[in-house]
This record gives structure tokens, C-alpha cells and sequence, in this order.
């Protein structure tokens, strides 16, 4: 069953031992504030440096790679979440498309191992429920009869973010 491969963990992704984790940057993919502050000081410089190089940056609901610099986790996967505008900007499609991306290149790269923050739920003020819900069913249906995923994790931050993660998980049946 792909949902025993999904994990929710509360926790500060930088510290995680995955092949990859996930950033929701801004579309320059230059920094920010939030989990992306976190990972480009956790990286370290070099890190930036690297995301100069990528021509366009990173256009809302798409992905790119770099690698992991002074994490534990080989490579980051950075992807830009929708602001939140109310609902009727395809805010939820554009999410769901967050993570079907991020996971194409898990795959692309070879990887077994991958943890997401909860995408857009902070500064881009996408409701955590609704967010939480597209995150898990979205990615359930991605590892749905793909062997080459090992694991997913969904690294909450703080409470309420857990416990939606956890409620969206039961709901699929996990
Ligand atoms: P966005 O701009 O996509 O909303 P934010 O970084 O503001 O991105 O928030 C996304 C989520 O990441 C929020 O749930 C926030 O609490 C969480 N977050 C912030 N720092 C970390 C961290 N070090 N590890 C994991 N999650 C984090």
C-alpha cells in the first residue's frame, strides 16, 4: 500500500536523513524567510550560489534540484507553492502540482527518500487543513504502484500542522 511509505514527523526538516528534502522557496529561488531561510542557512552558502545558476529561477507549481551542500540530505528539491488569494486562482491545483513535480524529480534522480514541509502554509497563507489534505492524497496517488519510493515524510512544524497531516493520513485509510 503506498500510504505505509508516508511518514509525518514534527520536526526542523534541515536536521533529516533523507536523499532529499523539499523547499518551498519564492519564485527567484534567491532565499526568503521561513523553511527556506532555514535550509539556505543550514546549507550553507554554496547553496545560493548554486540556485544563481538556474536560469528563470522557479515558476509557481514547478520544481527544481540542487544539491544538498552542508545538509544531511544529498539533494534539495525546490519548489514554489501558490500565495493563497482566496481560493478561486487554482490554489489547489497549483499545490498538488508542488508535490506531483517534486516527486517527478525524486524519481528523475534516482531517489528513495524525500520529506516535505507543509508547502505555501506559512507566508503564502494556504489554509493547513485544506493543504494538508492535497498534500497527503496527492502524493499517495503518485506512489501508487511506484516501487522505486521508498519513503515519504511530511516534516510538520508545530502542532496543528501535525495533527492535519495525521487526520488527512487516516482519512485515506492510513
Ligand atoms: P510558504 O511561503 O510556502 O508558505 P513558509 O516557509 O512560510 O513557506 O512556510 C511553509 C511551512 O514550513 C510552514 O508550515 C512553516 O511553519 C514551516 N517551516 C518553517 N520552518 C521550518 C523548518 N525549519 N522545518 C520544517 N518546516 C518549517
Amino acid at each position: 500500500m503506498s500510504i505505509n511509505k508516508i511518514e509525518i514527523v514534527q520536526a526542523d526538516i534541515t536536521t533529516l536523513d533523507v536523499d532529499a528534502i523539499v523547499n518551498a522557496a519564492n519564485e527567484t529561488l534567491l532565499g526568503g524567510g521561513g523553511v527556506d531561510g532555514a535550509i539556505h542557512a543550514a546549507a550553507g552558502p554554496e547553496l545560493l550560489s548554486e540556485c544563481k545558476q538556474i536560469p528563470g529561477g522557479c515558476p509557481t507549481g514547478e520544481a527544481r534540484i540542487t544539491h544538498g551542500h552542508n545538509l544531511r540530505a544529498r539533494y534539495i528539491i525546490h519548489t514554489v507553492g501558490p500565495v493563497w488569494q482566496g481560493g478561486e486562482n487554482n490554489e489547489e491545483g497549483l499545490l498538488a502540482q508542488c508535490y506531483r513535480r517534486s516527486l517527478g524529480l525524486v524519481l528523475g534522480n534516482n531517489l528513495k527518500s524525500v520529506a516535505f514541509p507543509a508547502i505555501s502554509t506559512g507566508a503564502y497563507r494556504f489554509p493547513v487543513e485544506p493543504a494538508a489534505h492535497i498534500a497527503v492524497s496527492t502524493t499517495a496517488a503518485f506512489l501508487t504502484g511506484e516501487d522505486r519510493i521508498e519513503k515519504v515524510v511530511f516534516c510538520c512544524f508545530g502542532e496543528a500542522s501535525t495533527r492535519a497531516h495525521e487526520k488527512a493520513l487516516i482519512g485515506l485509510g492510513g
